[in-house]
């Protein structure tokens, strides 16, 4: 028999799987070329050429015992995280040195790391809706409390006067995603500071100590020069969650780190608990072939321009057949407002095009769709005449 607790995820298990299996089933059925297959943040830019010659490069020139054994630290290979460090500080103006890079598997495996080494049971981790839905499981596995913002749907930015009053003294952290998942949208400088003060307000108010993690896969993923703040230069007690899943698009490779600064409260045993954390969460340390991999493809990026001349053609071609959505400045997806209250029955509806959406409910905020847009550029072309029959049945 499984767990309890395994019950109910599995219950509740990610609808967006769920919608890519779907997808393949489709596939089969009618081709591939025939499916609109919306729902999986996927990247489709094959990963940068200079990964590829780093990875032959790697396995030629390195000793094999090194490059696949564990590391000495479960945190990583202190060379890779003194180039991550240096790469930040030149960046964002910081002052990182190796220690304060933990690598990671991926953000899912940061985000687990850093939640096992915060929480107590019944602590509660804040987050804005809509918000990336396997935050719930995260939390949950380390039996915190998942306390919601509700989404303000003017612009996406959070609703500020809500967090303040949802703060109590068993905050334990925040979790703030940008550019976000399932929005595009970029907290703006502004959001950020104002968040930042009420966190500072909070903590002297209670006289606790909350932390600010920033999952930020998407970082790279940012259109018209849209600026993303670094958020460790708002707030003493961030912690960063970064991936190369999407920025490199090395999704399955399981790549990524944690930013711990100094300056953040309790920070020497944050870092040596992340580091148990780490091994004994079962990760033991982050793919080690991997860690040099991105070592040497500090300054790689991947090629945005795909993404956007998907961003636009995808967004005008929905004005066009009537929808409302907000213009993504980030990331690849599209959040768009379902004609109808019950946005499932709506993908429901899309699904009869084959096109596949996932339900705003997922990422806790109803009556939108999100659209990944990740995808062949003619799968966006030839889904915009399906989008406009869909939207007809609304008329
Ligand atoms: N956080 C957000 C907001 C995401 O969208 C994703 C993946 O889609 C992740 C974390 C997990 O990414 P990774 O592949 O780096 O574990």
């Amino acid at each position: 028999m499984i767990s309890k607790k395994m019950e109910n995820m599995v219950a509740n298990s990610s609808a967006i799987r769920a919608m890519f299996e779907e997808g393949n089933r489709l596939a089969k059925l009618y081709g591939p070329e025939n499916v609109f297959d919306f729902s999986l943040g996927n990247p489709n830019v094959p990963a940068p050429e200079a990964v590829k010659k780093a990875i032959i490069d790697l396995v030629n020139e390195e000793d094999s015992l090194v490059l696949h054994g564990y590391t000495n630290s479960n945190a990583g290979y202190e060379d890779v995280r003194q180039a991550i460090a240096e790469s930040l500080n030149e960046r964002f103006g910081t002052a990182f040195s190796a220690k304060n890079i933990t690598m990671t598997v991926g953000a899912a495996g940061g985000l687990n790391v850093i939640l096992k080494t915060l929480l107590n049971p019944g602590d509660e981790v804040i987050v804005f809706a809509p918000y990336f839905g396997e935050y719930r499981s995260y939390v949950n596995n380390y039996d915190g409390v998942l306390v919601e913002i509700s989404p303000n749907t003017v612009d996406f930015q959070p609703k500020l006067d809500e967090f303040e009053a949802k703060i109590t003294e068993k905050t334990k952290a925040v979790i703030v995603n940008t550019p976000n998942n399932p929005t595009g949208v970029v907290y703006s400088e502004e959001t950020i500071q104002k968040l930042a003060a009420i966190l500072e307000k909070k903590q002297k108010e209670f006289g606790t100590d909350i932390y600010l993690i920033s999952d930020e896969p998407y970082r790279e993923l940012a259109y018209d020069g849209v600026e993303v703040p670094w958020l460790t230069n708002y707030y003493a007690s961030t912690i960063v969650g970064y991936s190369y899943s999407k920025s490199l698009s090395l999704p399955g490779e399981r790549i990524g780190y944690l930013v711990i600064p100094d300056e953040a409260a309790d920070s020497e045993n944050l870092i040596s608990a992340a580091n148990v954390a780490t091994r004994i969460l079962g990760f033991v340390n982050a793919p080690t072939l991997q860690q040099k991999v991105v070592a040497r493809c500090l300054n790689e990026k991947t090629d945005l321009s795909f993404y956007n001349r998907n961003r636009e053609t995808l967004y005008n071609g929905l004005l066009e057949c009537g929808f409302e959505c907000i213009k993504p400045e980030g990331a690849f997806y599209l959040f768009m407002k379902s004609p109808v209250e019950d946005e499932k029955a709506f993908c429901a509806a899309a699904k009869k095009y084959n096109i596949l959406l996932v339900a705003g409910s997922s990422f806790g905020c109803p009556g939108y769709v999100r659209i990944a847009y990740c995808v062949a550029y003619d799968t966006i072309v030839n889904s915009l005449p399906k989008f406009k029959e869909l939207a007809a049945e609304y008329r």
